[in-house]
């Protein structure tokens, strides 16, 4: 009989055992993909999961895990709140604009759902070690799951490109930080050949396990709306989380909770956009960009693993591609801050920025219901904000002078 679960080549469609240590295709090398055997699931997937509270655990079924008692490295991760825009969207001209707020997981990002995933699997075939190149939450993420499980863990990343938020998180949670003098490509392909040649469990969104746990996002996002939104508006940088929350959707329909896909529309910063390019060529293969550059260091990222997977999202659910600039993605920024109370990171924002662009090109239509992917937490990457701010004004400590500034306003 078929595992539960198991690993399939998404090119030359070879299956796998699901406790083999494999992050690609052995035969044709290409990306792999967790399946299940639909057979198997209990009848009654819909009131098991309404018992539960809304988190990546909640749909325990359809995850690669075996809940062996009390095995699961969990920090509360998932649940995030689907925050209905109605400032933004008089802003935009739009009605139906939702953000799914993902800086409220547990390290401020969606990287949580992933590694709470990912280190109970690395638990569970006993490896002592992990590992993951990283723009900065990964390596944040990665960290606080691995100090809960016990783990050494180990990340690169690209020397003086990480936001100081992420890289205290790493530190504080005692992983061995290690900088690499290039980008985020250099140091994930040194990442790659270490797991290959040491016994160093790889996390990068490459692990099949890892997103896994991400696309818990179309999950909640289904179980909140009641049904699949018309479009989902994603940042794409390694292309993992567009792919998996596409997953997730698919999955859905599969098991007869929704009837309807949404497109997935991925957002790209203009100095780090390889995949939107290859979307304007009608997805004839990906050219990495060999020098990305963008003020949203978590999608700064030129040769993006997931491409692939991206591409099918893409054609699949009719779905397309959008750059912003990083002007519009730090207006944005603020915007989503100042009309609707949520501090997201740059990357994050460039799903609104991407918003706006639809919106004034007609790209989107009014009464659609859009979900506004936003990945991680303003916290993370102050400086930005301040680099961006007027100087604040200082005053001697009395009521007149005070009052003088409030009237004027
Ligand atoms: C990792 C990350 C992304 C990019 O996700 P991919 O799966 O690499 O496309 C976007 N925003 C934030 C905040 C991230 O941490
Ligand atoms: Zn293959």
């Amino acid at each position: 009989m078929r595992q539960r679960y198991y690993l399939k080549c998404i090119g030359c469609g070879g299956e796998y055992d699901p406790e083999r240590i494999l992050y690609t295709c052995p035969k044709c090398g290409d990306l792999l993909s967790c399946e299940y055997d639909y057979s198997r699931l209990p009848s009654d997937l819909r009131g098991i999961w309404g018992e539960r509270t809304l988190s990546v655990w909640r749909y325990l079924e359809m995850l690669p895990i075996e809940d062996r008692r009390g095995e699961i490295i969990s920090l509360g991760e998932g649940g995030t709140t689907l925050n209905r825009c109605r400032r933004l969207q008089k802003e935009f001209g739009l009605r139906n604009i939702y953000v799914k707020n993902e800086g409220e997981n547990p390290t401020g990002s969606f990287k949580d759902r992933g590694m709470t995933v990912g280190v109970t699997r690395a638990l569970q075939l006993n490896m002592e070690s992990v590992i993951c190149a990283s723009t900065g939450n990964t390596s944040a993420s990665l960290a606080a799951y691995a100090a809960k499980a016990g783990l050494t863990c180990i990340v690169l990343i690209p020397s003086g490109k990480v936001a100081l938020g992420k890289l205290v998180q790493a530190i504080i949670h005692g992983a061995r930080v290690i900088q690499v003098r290039g980008n985020f490509d250099a140091a994930l392909r040194i990442a790659r050949r270490l797991s290959e040649k040491h016994p160093l469990y790889l996390l990068n969104s490459l692990n099949p396990y890892r997103l896994e746990g991400q696309k818990t996002i179309a999950y909640e996002i289904v179980d909140q709306l009641g049904e699949a939104p018309d479009k989902v508006i994603v940042p794409v940088g390694n292309a993992g989380n567009i792919s998996a929350i596409w997953k997730g959707f698919k999955e859905l329909r599969t098991l007869g909770f929704i009837d309807n896909l949404p497109e997935m529309i991925g957002i790209q910063a203009e100095g780090a956009a390889p995949i939107a390019q290859a979307f304007r060529r009608g997805l004839d293969g990906m050219r990495p960009v060999e020098d990305p550059e963008t003020v949203a260091t978590a999608i700064r990222i030129g040769a993006p693993v997931n491409w692939k997977k991206a591409f099918q999202a893409l054609k699949e659910s009719n779905g397309f591609m959008e750059t912003v600039s990083d002007d519009e993605i730090l207006e944005a920024q603020s915007l989503l801050a100042a009309k609707e109370g949520l501090f997201v990171e740059p990357a994050s924002a460039s799903s609104i920025a991407g918003l706006r662009k639809l919106a004034s090109s007609k790209s989107i239509d009014k009464n659609e219901r859009v979900v506004c992917v936003v990945t991680g937490h303003g916290l993370k990457d102050p400086d930005i904000v301040l680099r961006q701010s007027p100087k604040m004004i200082e005053v001697d400590a009395d009521l007149e002078s005070i009052e003088r500034i409030i009237m004027i306003g």
